[in-house]
């Protein structure tokens, strides 16, 4: 039987950050289920549709090939066969997978290559929907928050250690949008699921937040594996 942490929060919580050190620490593997949607956007950019081409998507969902592969702290995304790792991060990725992310049938499938990537493994996954819709049984759920302005700063410093010139009102509107976007969600929309444990990152540095949510896995493995002795002692 797996071992499955979800956590869920807005862009810029610092899910991705976190979940990585989780990795190193403990012996979860990290999903990272954005990587998927941004996939499959690119997918979508690279046939020169847009993200209202709805029916000509629908049409690409049935080939589309997403995989991750684990290696340290950098994840490699392949698209059919091909390293995507850096360009599904780029400005225009990040919008359609916003907007394509809203598509029933794109989240379906998404939720389904979700599912099958994780198998039985034991995971700490992080996204929008995970603890309510991907894996709503999962042991132990985040909801990792910040204030919009803590999230656009982290961002922006992201941004300019990149290179990529932007300035801070830019990515403050840019959080604010898919902020919107990511709560109006007809299906999967991000919301806290009603067992989530609300940790709010704006007054916590990394470490803090990687202690705390160690300590909370270690606490779930060990009452699971007390649960399973009285079970086996029954
Ligand atoms: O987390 P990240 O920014 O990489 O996600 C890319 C896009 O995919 C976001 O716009 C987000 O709304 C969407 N997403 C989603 N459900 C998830 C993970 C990401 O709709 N579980």
């Amino acid at each position: 039987m797996s071992f499955i942490v979800a956590v869920d929060g807005p862009a810029g919580s610092g899910k991705g950050t976190i979940t990585k050190e989780i990795e190193k620490r403990t012996g979860l593997i990290n999903l990272d289920t954005g990587a998927t949607y941004r996939c499959f956007a690119l997918e979508v950019l690279r046939h020169g549709y847009t993200p209202s081409d709805t029916q000509h998507i629908l049409n690409l969902l049935d080939n589309i090939d997403i995989k991750i592969e684990n290696e340290g702290m950098k994840d490699i995304i392949l698209l059919n066969g091909k390293d995507v790792t850096d360009e599904i991060r780029s400005t225009e990725v990040t919008e359609a997978s916003a907007l394509i992310s809203t598509i029933i049938e794109v989240r379906n499938k998404m939720v389904e290559l979700q599912r099958k990537m994780v198998g039985n493994k034991n995971v700490i996954v992080e996204g929008r929907d995970i603890g309510t819709v991907v894996f709503p049984h999962a042991d132990l759920k985040i909801y990792l928050d910040a204030d919009d302005e803590v999230r656009a700063q982290r961002r922006y410093k992201e941004y300019i250690e990149k290179g990529i010139n932007i300035t801070y009102d830019e990515v403050l509107e840019q959080i604010r949008w898919r902020d919107e976007n990511d709560k109006n969600k007809q299906v999967g929309a991000l919301k806290k699921a009603e067992d989530a444990i609300v940790i709010d990152t704006s007054n916590m540095n990394i470490e803090e937040v990687v202690e705390k949510v160690k300590n909370m896995i270690n606490q779930k493995l060990k009452e699971k594996e007390e649960n399973n002795m009285e079970n086996i002692e029954r």
